[in-house]
């Protein structure tokens, strides 16, 4: 009935931390292991339901690498959300991570809704975990009961940074569809609270 409510959504974050893919499971339902980089940047669009408004995001979806930083504006600019992902087994991506926030937040809209993201939660999850991450109400219980050597970033790290700097933040998998919507719908809260 009403007409949906655009929101202008960016995705930052260093090579292969998984931000296309990030995309392809929410858009597609579809994850690839060997996706190829993205060049540029790629635009997506996407309905979703958040209480009783319809929020249609307009995705740019950037290429992570370094040579492609000088573009970046051009798709941060007029954004009211930004997603910055890293990866929670690559620390550098942490690093790169907080930088693209510093420079979203000294450049892009004052208002701007930004969320911090560690992708590949699967990859320090054991499969009972996994298995039982559908009956879980709790977002919290897929971040307690893991974990092996391969995570690089702990969760209370990046969450507490995300408090801090006052960031949505979500641990995520691309490859399992572990709370890539709720990230969205999260964006959605906040940038009709604000
Ligand atoms: P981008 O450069 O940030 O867009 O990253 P891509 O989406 O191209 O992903 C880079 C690589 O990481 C690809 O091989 C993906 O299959 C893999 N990948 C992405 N997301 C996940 C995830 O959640 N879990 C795992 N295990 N691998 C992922
Ligand atoms: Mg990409």
């Amino acid at each position: 009935d009403s007409k949906p409510v655009q929101v202008k959504l960016v995705l930052l974050g260093e090579a292969a931390v998984g931000k296309s893919s990030l995309v392809l499971r929410l858009v597609n339902n579809d994850f690839q292991e060997n996706k190829e980089p993205t060049i540029g940047a790629a635009f997506l669009t996407h309905k979703c339901q958040v209480e009783d408004k319809t929020v249609k995001f307009e995705i740019w979806d950037t290429a992570g690498q370094e040579r492609f930083h000088s573009l970046a504006p051009m798709y941060y600019r007029n954004a009211q959300a930004a997603i910055v992902v890293y990866d929670i087994t690559r620390r550098s991506s942490l690093d790169k991570a907080k930088s693209w926030v510093k420079e979203l937040q000294h450049q892009a809209n004052p208002n701007i809704v930004i969320a911090f993201v560690g992708n590949k939660l699967d990859l320090v999850q054991n499969s009972d975990v996994e298995n039982s991450a559908d009956s879980n109400d709790e977002a919290s219980e897929n971040y307690n009961q893991e974990d092996n050597s391969t995570r690089q970033v702990s969760t209370n790290e990046a969450m507490a940074y995300s408090k801090n700097a006052e960031l949505v933040f979500f641990e995520t998998s691309a490859k399992n569809n572990i709370n890539i919507i709720e990230t969205f719908y999260e964006i959605g809260i906040f940038i009709f609270i604000k």
